[in-house]
């Protein structure tokens, strides 16, 4: 995918704006030729992924997670505070636990990854999971 001079990843076609990584991790599932020779779709096995997509156009591109780091380590969640929805999703700030510790993390203001309503969350509503 493009990246501009400024190093933000930008759609192919609205190359002035960047597009917005998804805070959750897609999966693009593994297939396999079935003894019919029809696919056999294994649900569990395949590739976690990046997810970008073009808040204009809604062009979406994926990037393989290479780096274990983020599969491997615990990262930081905040629960949406839409009584309607009370979702967990991923924060936009991530830190390990021993920075978070010490951290401040002050009235941030978050859009739910569901139903994107934007809300503010101080560190007490942050959680490792
Ligand atoms: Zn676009
Ligand atoms: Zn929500």
């Amino acid at each position: 995918m493009p990246i501009d001079d400024r190093g933000r990843i930008v759609c192919v076609t609205h190359n002035d704006r960047p597009m917005e990584k998804q805070p959750i991790f897609h999966f693009l599932t593994q297939a396999e030729r079935g003894p019919d020779g029809g696919l056999k779709v294994l649900n569990s096995s395949g590739m976690p992924l990046h997810t970008f997509v073009c808040m204009t156009c809604g062009y979406v591109e994926n990037y393989a997670v290479v780096a274990t780091r983020e599969l491997n380590t615990k990262q930081l969640y905040v629960r949406c505070k839409n009584e309607n929805c009370g979702r967990e999703f991923l924060s936009p700030i991530q830190m390990d636990e021993e920075t978070f510790r010490t951290s401040e993390l002050k009235i941030n203001q978050y859009g739910c990854y569901f139903c994107r309503q934007t809300s503010t969350y101080d560190k007490e509503d942050h959680f490792f999971r």
